[in-house]
């Protein structure tokens, strides 16, 4: 019988490279909380509804990304393809603003989209993401984005930049999308077919286009800061100052739309010339208009959410994984050994310590062999004569010192031992 692997654009997240991911998930609910930000889990299945009217039908994550089934109840159901729709469905329906107005959310966990898989482009990835509900003041914006630099900062990452735009508001992208109309339609027969399709419905979108052609035509077309309103642009100049005061670097980006309809105002990412052609580890922006198109009431808000693999593919260049922590590894031999073993392996792990018990029986100098390749501090062994007096060999591996001690001595030294295990 053949053996059953994982579906195309699934991986498992193997325990040698655990490490990476847990470092950034710390490093992220740290700084989350330090900000005041709160975590929201939403359920990974949702009416397929939610995300056709949260996120547009007119882009590729709707129109062509989302896994999207009949359940047993005849229900239309997808698997989210992002994090925002949920968090806003559930701020509606929890009446979330009920409860004292502004929210600070964060979210962590697999998304799903129906892309073809390559590096840095999974078909289940993980997304750490937040949004702030219930502000229209540019400091949630830049707020926002600092915490994204800080926690990308913070986990080691080098050779970012951020890329800032303003989409501006209804209004304004109403007549940048007639001058969008105006200059794409004479180029019309040389976009892609995509981007013909768009040309009428959501020209925007057209900017976004990866195809190279399109491209070229784009880097020709109008910009919309040329559209931007009275409000809108005294909303983005406030968003660079505050950036400039806090010595956040950006660079001015008129072609950066997002992909989703529900964006106005400050629109950013994140990028990393080390990814090739998945380079954005980060995308956000305001979306003022979804939680009332959602049916929520009028909300202004603003958020990001960064791709967790496209991370760890730029960590791995960066750092060699730390080696797992392991304080002790118990070797034991003989029946009474092995017995007492487990109880004092119970006591340590209670007193606070890193313990690994070998359970092979097998002769002394393989056990020793294999605390060597764990890179345990130190090993205690238990053999017949240490089990019969109830004592215990402590031997410190990098210099090889060993003594016997008493097992009630040594579970009534751990701070000695903890300070010694710290800096060997
Ligand atoms: P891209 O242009 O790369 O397709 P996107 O605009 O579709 O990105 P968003 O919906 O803004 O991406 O999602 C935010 C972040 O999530 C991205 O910047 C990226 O880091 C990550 N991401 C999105 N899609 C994938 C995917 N299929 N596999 C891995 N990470 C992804
Ligand atoms: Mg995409």
């Amino acid at each position: 019988m053949s053996a059953i692997k994982t579906l195309p654009g699934t991986r498992d997240i193997l325990p040698a490279e655990i490490q990476y991911w847990q470092n950034i998930e710390e490093v992220a609910r740290t700084i989350l909380k330090k900000a005041a930000y709160r975590e929201i889990r939403t359920p990974i299945f949702e009416q397929t509804s939610l995300f056709e009217r949260g996120i547009g039908e007119a882009t590729d994550v709707v129109g062509k990304e989302m896994y999207t089934f009949k359940d047993k109840g005849d229900r239309s159901i997808t698997l989210r393809p992002e994090g925002t729709a949920g968090v806003v469905r559930a701020f509606i329906q929890n009446s979330l603003e009920a409860q004292g107005g502004l929210q600070r959310l964060w979210y962590a966990g697999p998304m799903f989209r129906y892309e073809r898989p390559q590096q840095g482009r999974m078909r289940q990835f993980h997304q750490i993401g937040v949004e702030v509900l219930g502000s229209a003041n540019p400091r949630a914006d830049v707020e926002v984005i600092a915490i994204a630099c800080d926690i990308l900062q913070t986990i080691g990452l080098k050779n970012l930049r951020l890329d800032i735009n303003s989409v501006g508001n209804k209004e304004d992208r109403q007549n940048y999308r007639q001058a969008l109309i105006d200059y794409f339609t004479p180029h019309k027969s040389e976009l892609d077919a995509d981007s013909q399709d768009r040309l009428t419905r959501n020209p925007l979108r057209i900017l976004d286009s990866k195809n190279e052609r399109t491209q070229e035509i784009v880097a020709g077309a109008p910009s919309i800061l040329d559209y931007l309103g009275e409000e809108s642009r005294s909303h983005f100049e406030q968003v660079q100052q505050m950036l400039k005061n806090l010595g956040i670097s950006y660079q001015l980006n008129p072609r950066l739309v997002r992909g989703l309809d529900y964006y106005t105002y400050t629109a950013f990412e994140i990028i990393s010339d080390d990814l090739g052609a998945q380079a954005t580890v980060c995308g956000g922006g305001r979306y003022d208009g979804l939680v009332k198109e959602l049916g929520g009431p009028d909300t202004a808000a603003v958020g990001w959410a960064m791709g967790i693999e496209r991370l760890i593919i730029l960590l791995q260049k960066l750092q060699p994984l730390p080696a797992p922590k392991l304080d002790f590894y118990l070797v034991s031999r003989g029946e009474k050994a092995e017995q007492q073993s487990v109880l004092l392996a119970q006591k340590l792990r209670i007193a606070g310590f890193i313990v690994e018990m070998d359970l092979s029986g097998s002769p002394f100098s393989k056990q020793f062999k294999r605390a060597a390749q764990r890179g345990a501090v130190a090993c205690l062994v238990l053999g017949d004569a240490e089990a019969e007096n109830e004592t215990v060999q402590l031997k410190w591996l990098a210099s090889g010192e060993q003594s016997a001690i008493a097992q009630s001595e040594l579970l009534a030294m751990t701070t000695e031992l903890q300070q010694k295990i710290n800096n060997p």
